[in-house]
């Protein structure tokens, strides 16, 4: 027997490496009219390196022993930017003290007790407005210059006090203005970024990957807030995430997408498919798939 093309079409993409996984996702993957795009791990490799390590003078923190506390905060962690903060103290040749009571705040960063003191590591804009204002300034002014290198600044806090900056940069994937472009043509709309990160870093990266419409500093609930908005005004929009904090938007998606090889184990439950070979490409030549199984259908 001849297979239906849906059923054809999962296998091909499978063929081209991304898990399609039902016949209806195949089926509803080429309708998409609006495309959303997380930044960190999606349109960047996701493979970040820590490129400035600040501590803040008069706090009694060198280089090494903030990344280093830093690092042991940030080992339980799957995040891409903890992930870069861990490598670079150990490429320094540090010796991680194990991190208590650690929780994660998807889109805000990490709290844990490191040698007796709570370490939070972060998003500048959140872990700031916790701190009084006298304290804040010195972290807030290095947070600036490295965004203004176009780095990600993460604040490192000790029990509540702001001691260092680190700035973290991440390329952007060699095919992602290529993908942009394509999923552009296929739907007739042009892509937009949702990220947490802050909107210098996220405006940066979209211009290069020839992104106009931009969302910064948005919380988990945010992204999936700004995916129910189109889709009560009628759009059918296609999620591309990859993180912990893109599942609330994948879920809220006509179809939602999970980049496999970095993802979370919840971005990639949450999805409808999942891209295992590495390559953004993969994305509209799936989208591309389903428009052509469905032309046969009806
Ligand atoms: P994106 O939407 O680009 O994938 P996230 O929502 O994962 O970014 O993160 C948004 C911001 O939250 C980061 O730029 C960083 O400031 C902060 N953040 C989140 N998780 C962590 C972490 N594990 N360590 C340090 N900062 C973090
Ligand atoms: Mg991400």
């Amino acid at each position: 027997a001849t297979m239906p093309p849906l059923l054809s079409a999962m296998a091909n993409a499978g063929r081209h490496g991304v898990l399609v996984k039902s016949a209806v996702v195949m089926e509803r993957l080429g309708q998409a009219d609006r495309v959303a795009l997380d930044k960190t791990g999606t349109l960047t490799e996701g493979a970040p390196r820590v490129t400035a390590v600040r501590p803040l003078p008069g706090t009694g923190t060198t280089e090494d022993s903030l990344l280093a506390s830093a690092a042991a905060a940030e080992h339980p962690s799957e995040h891409p930017l903890a992930r870069a903060v861990v490598n670079a103290a150990q490429e320094r040749g540090a010796e991680l003290s194990t991190a208590e009571d650690f929780s994660s705040a998807p889109g805000t960063g990490v709290v844990a007790t490191v040698d007796g003191h709570r370490i939070a590591v972060g998003s500048p804009s959140r872990l700031l407005r916790e701190v009084p204002a006298s304290a804040a300034a010195p972290a807030a002014a290095v947070v600036g210059e490295l965004e203004d290198d176009g780095c990600t600044a993460v604040v490192v806090l000790r029990d509540e006090v702001p001691v260092g900056v680190l700035g973290i940069a991440d390329r952007i994937r060699r095919d992602a203005t290529e993908t942009v472009a394509s999923l552009a043509r296929l739907t007739g709309s042009s892509p937009m970024l949702l990220t947490g990160d802050n909107p210098r870093a996220a405006g940066r990266l979209a211009a290069e990957a020839g992104i106009t419409d931009v969302r910064a500093g948005l919380l988990p609930q945010d992204k999936a807030d700004a995916v129910r908005e189109w889709e009560q005004a009628g759009h059918k929009v296609l999620v591309l995430g990859d993180g912990v904090n893109d599942a609330p938007a994948l879920a809220a998606a006509h179809t939602g997408i999970a980049m496999g090889r970095a993802g979370s184990d919840l971005a990639l439950e949450t999805a409808d498919a999942v891209v295992i070979r590495d390559e953004l490409t993969t994305v509209p030549t799936v989208v591309a798939l389903s428009r052509a199984a469905r032309r046969l259908v009806v």
